[in-house]
């Protein structure tokens, strides 16, 4: 329980790896802020449960990762609730695929202002008040896609490279006040999203589940295993510990051997 009395804000969580964030967090005692989008009911559900699992308190921001003043509003939100964030992490993300020819400009916009521009108003919003703790963990969901690129990904491979600089730039701001800045970089991870596509994939090429998985999803990955949220989150945990008081500016990979290649 060495968070008891920090709170995180983890943005796009509703689901995913940013769920397991704010579950893992809130099991060493943090209160949560969570956030993102899907059924009013389901939100619901699992922000009760973690007040319910965990004992700690658990509030949900609707706000819409496209609109900085939403995002700061978040901000205000663990500001005035808990005397935080002291932990922000900035995982709220969506993918297009299209050559760039035909990549559609309103999809190249929404994902760099939900998978890039958002992390920037949500560190910016956070740093007076971590300054003044003297205290802050700022943690980036980046991707095997920071460090590497594939085709008719473009928005989102250069949105996840900017999350790098970005996390360096901070990094170096925060250096002195007690705040470090990394991100991690998953390979595939095991998520409702990656397992979606499979019934489609399977129909569209002929396969079976497991010839999707391996030849399809995991191709590039050479342990030829997904990551899993709950992988993802441990990390996260640790950066927020004190043994990793060192670790800041740092591109973290966690994508079974795919950027070793
Ligand atoms: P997911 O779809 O399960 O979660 C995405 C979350 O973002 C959801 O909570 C969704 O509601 C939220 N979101 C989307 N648009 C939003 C907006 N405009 N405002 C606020 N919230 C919004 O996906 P995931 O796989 O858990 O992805 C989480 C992060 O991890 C993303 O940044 C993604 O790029 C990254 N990532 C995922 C994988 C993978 O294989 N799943 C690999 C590497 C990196």
């Amino acid at each position: 329980m060495f968070l008891k009395g920090k709170s995180a804000v983890v943005t796009g969580s509703t689901s995913g790896i940013g769920l397991a964030y704010a579950r893992a967090f809130a099991a060493e005692g943090a209160n949560v802020v969570i956030n993102g989008f899907g059924k009013p009911e389901d939100i619901e559900a699992e922000r009760a449960k973690i007040e319910t699992e965990f004992g700690v308190k658990a509030l949900y921001s609707p706000a819409d990762m496209t609109k900085p003043a939403e995002i700061a509003d978040m901000i205000k939100l663990a500001e005035t609730s808990f005397n935080g964030p002291d932990i922000l992490v900035n995982n709220a993300g969506i993918q297009f695929v299209s050559p760039i020819e035909d990549f559609p400009i309103e999809k190249w916009d929404q994902i760099i202002a939900i998978n890039l521009s958002s992390a920037f108003h949500g560190i910016r919003a956070a740093i007076p008040g971590m300054k003044a703790r003297k205290w802050g963990r700022i943690i980036s969901t980046a991707s095997a896609h920071s460090l590497v690129a594939s085709p008719f990904k473009s928005a989102y491979v250069t949105a996840k490279h900017g999350i790098a600089g970005l996390t360096k730039t901070a990094a170096l701001e925060l250096a002195t006040f007690g705040v470090t800045v990394n991100c991690i970089s998953p390979g595939y991870v095991w998520t409702p999203l990656v397992e979606k596509q499979i019934p489609d994939t399977m129909k569209a090429r002929n396969m079976t589940k497991e010839q999707v998985m391996n030849d399809v999803l995991l191709e590039a990955q050479p342990t030829k295993e997904f990551v899993t949220v709950e992988q993802v989150a441990a990390l996260a945990v640790f950066l927020c510990g004190d043994a990793a008081k060192s670790i800041t500016g740092a591109n973290i990979s966690m994508d079974g051997g795919w950027t070793a290649a």
